[in-house]
């Protein structure tokens, strides 16, 4: 990919940048890993699953830039520090953070536990402020970086049973334009990406789909998308396209807004 790419004569949009990619081992996050290491970036992924991030630190190296794989729990400060650290000292410096981990919990408000309530904030609207606060005097010192936010629909519009989830993403995108307004006179550009349902192999991990093999998957998933005005669902490929259009230059002039990749859902 990275001869082809050069030998097209194509530039690449992040050659140079050194991107960190939280919960970067799999569905959206795993995914733009791939396109920013396409597109020239060095890239350090984080995540709980060794394993997996050191598999998938050598497909990265692939595309002939550096990956790395740090060790994090973004619930706790002292693996977000660690994740932001390291960073710096095995590449130099952050140009774009993704504060993409999240996580999803059903429940409404009578059902949702105090536990349930609290993990997804730690997580989801938490960790993406420490993050982001403990990059920012590395961007800062750099003369400027990028920070792209993992949101959702669900912090858009209302959603059921998933009070806390909707909550902590709606957060996310106030954090997003509050972080942007203090930031931009320094040359550090926030903006969040807010994809609607997308199939990730979690959804598997989690149940949603009962199939037993590829072909009825797909039938499931077919099903499961028929009320969805595209009548599919989205791809992290699809997200991951968004998100390097709010990490690169190409979205230069923007900084504050919500990017919307919801394959219509939210037009209704
Ligand atoms: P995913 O489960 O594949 O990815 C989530 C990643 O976060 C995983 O790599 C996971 O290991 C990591 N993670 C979870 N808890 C963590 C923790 N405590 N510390 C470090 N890493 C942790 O699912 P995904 O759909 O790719 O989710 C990525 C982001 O996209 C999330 O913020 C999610 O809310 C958001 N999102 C997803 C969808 C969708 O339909 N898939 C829709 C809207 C928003």
């Amino acid at each position: 990919m990275n001869g082809l790419l050069q030998a097209s004569g194509i530039p690449r949009k992040l050659s140079g940048k050194v991107a960190l990619i939280t919960g970067g081992t799999s569905g959206i996050g795993a995914a733009t890993a791939d396109l920013f290491a396409a597109e020239g970036a060095d890239v350090v992924i984080t995540g709980r699953r060794a394993g997996l991030g050191q598999e998938k630190v050598e497909a990265l190296c692939k595309y002939g830039v550096q990956a790395a794989y740090v060790q994090a729990d973004h619930t706790r400060l002292e693996d977000c520090e660690h994740a932001i650290t390291e960073t710096i000292r095995l590449l130099g410096r952050i140009d774009i953070l993704f504060n993409n981990a999240g996580i999803v919990m059903e429940g409404n408000a009578e059902n949702t536990s105090e536990e349930d309530w609290d993990s997804v904030m730690n997580l989801n609207v938490t960790a993406v402020w420490r993050m982001s606060r403990l990059a920012l005097p590395y961007m800062r010192a750099q003369g400027g970086g990028v920070i792209v936010n993992n949101a959702s629909d669900w912090g858009m519009v209302g959603a059921e049973n998933a009070l806390a989830y909707a909550v902590s993403k709606a957060a996310v995108v106030q954090m997003t334009r509050c972080m942007a307004l203090d930031l931009a006179a320094g040359n550090i550009r926030v903006n969040a990406v807010c994809p609607g349902d997308t199939f990730v192999l979690r959804w598997l991990e989690k149940g949603y789909f009962e199939a037993s093999d590829p072909v009825t998957l797909e039938q499931a998933k077919v099903d499961a998308a028929a009320g969805l005005p595209m009548k599919r669902f989205g791809q992290p490929e699809e997200i991951a396209h968004a998100v390097l259009f709010l990490a690169s230059t190409d979205s230069s002039f923007m900084t504050g807004q919500t990017l919307v990749v919801d394959g219509g859902n939210t037009a209704r």
